[in-house]
């Protein structure tokens, strides 16, 4: 289940995420890990929501998407 739009989607078409100390990601194996869908990947609001949600820099955490989107 995607963790901005809470729809369910594949798991395979979601990217699985986690937060670290004031950063997003890329998930590595441990700690707690959440999955947002492509679609709220690439919605601007989306990203501004997630931002303030997990308090982490929003520039940082686009960025971030915008790389797992293009190199998995
Ligand atoms: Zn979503």
């Amino acid at each position: 289940m995607c963790i901005s739009c809470r729809q369910r989607f594949p798991r395979y078409t979601l990217m699985r995420l986690q937060l670290e100390t004031q950063l997003v990601v890329k998930y590595i194996g441990v700690g707690r890990s959440f999955y947002l869908c492509k679609i709220c990947a690439t919605n601007q609001k989306k990203q501004t929501g997630l931002a303030k949600r997990f308090k982490v820099n929003e520039a940082n955490l686009t960025e971030l998407l915008k790389e797992i989107l293009n190199n998995g």
